[in-house]
């Protein structure tokens, strides 16, 4: 079964993340847990990449080296955990590109999207998507103590849209989707989280 976590920088998604594999390992679930880009040695390769304040990327050639890095990571580790049983949760999934490069960067509402999407995946999706949803604002403040990669510097407008997008996603695809309102507690956020995912695994 493969759950993904998805928000903006900030939001909190990366620590729900780790709780809920916690919460499953301890309820006897084998759980792999992998984060995008990066979780192969070339992922994180392109993540270092990606991430680098120096580096000029344009907005196609980061489409694409985010896509790259996601087909190695299915392949490599979500496919063969998925065939084996396992639980995968992903930090970060497909929705990000479209979120990121195409809300973000002006990619939005492309057909070819989706068949990317598919290719770099090999068809696979995940089951359930929980999308921590924030406020940029707040997102950045609560960003403010570490230092910002590539990506996140930009502006609060590059935020806005990003949110946009996956708040449409969302609505779109309302039943692999579930919002939370990433202003909640931590505590309150896992239960809920781990309630659905429970659910979701016939617990
Ligand atoms: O979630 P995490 O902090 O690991 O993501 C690394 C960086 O890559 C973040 O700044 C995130 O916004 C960015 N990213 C992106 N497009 C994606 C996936 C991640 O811009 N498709």
């Amino acid at each position: 079964m493969f759950f993904s976590f998805e928000g903006i920088d900030g939001s909190g998604k990366s620590t729900q993340a780790r709780l809920l594999a916690g919460a499953l390992r301890q309820r006897g679930f084998e759980v792999v847990e992998v984060r995008e880009p990066g979780g192969t040695d070339l992922g994180e390769r392109v993540r270092t990449l990606l991430l680098d304040t120096e580096a000029e990327i344009r907005p196609r050639s980061e489409l694409l080296l985010f896509s790259a890095a996601r087909a190695q990571l299915v392949d490599a580790v979500v496919a063969p955990a998925l065939n084996k049983g396992s639980v995968v949760i992903a930090d970060r999934f497909f929705d990000s590109s479209t979120a990121y490069q195409g809300f973000g960067r002006g990619m939005a509402g492309k057909d070819w999207m989706r068949d990317l999407h598919a290719f770099a995946t090999d068809g696979i999706s995940p089951v359930r998507t929980y999308l921590v949803d924030l406020p940029p604002q707040i997102a950045a403040d609560r960003r403010q103590d570490r230092a910002a990669d590539r990506m996140e510097r930009a502006d609060i407008d590059f935020y806005t849209r990003v949110r946009a997008g996956y708040l449409r996603l969302a609505q779109e695809d309302a039943g692999r989707f579930t919002t939370l309102d990433g202003a909640e507690t931590l505590e309150v956020l896992h239960t809920q989280i781990l309630r659905d995912a429970l659910s979701v695994l016939n617990r």
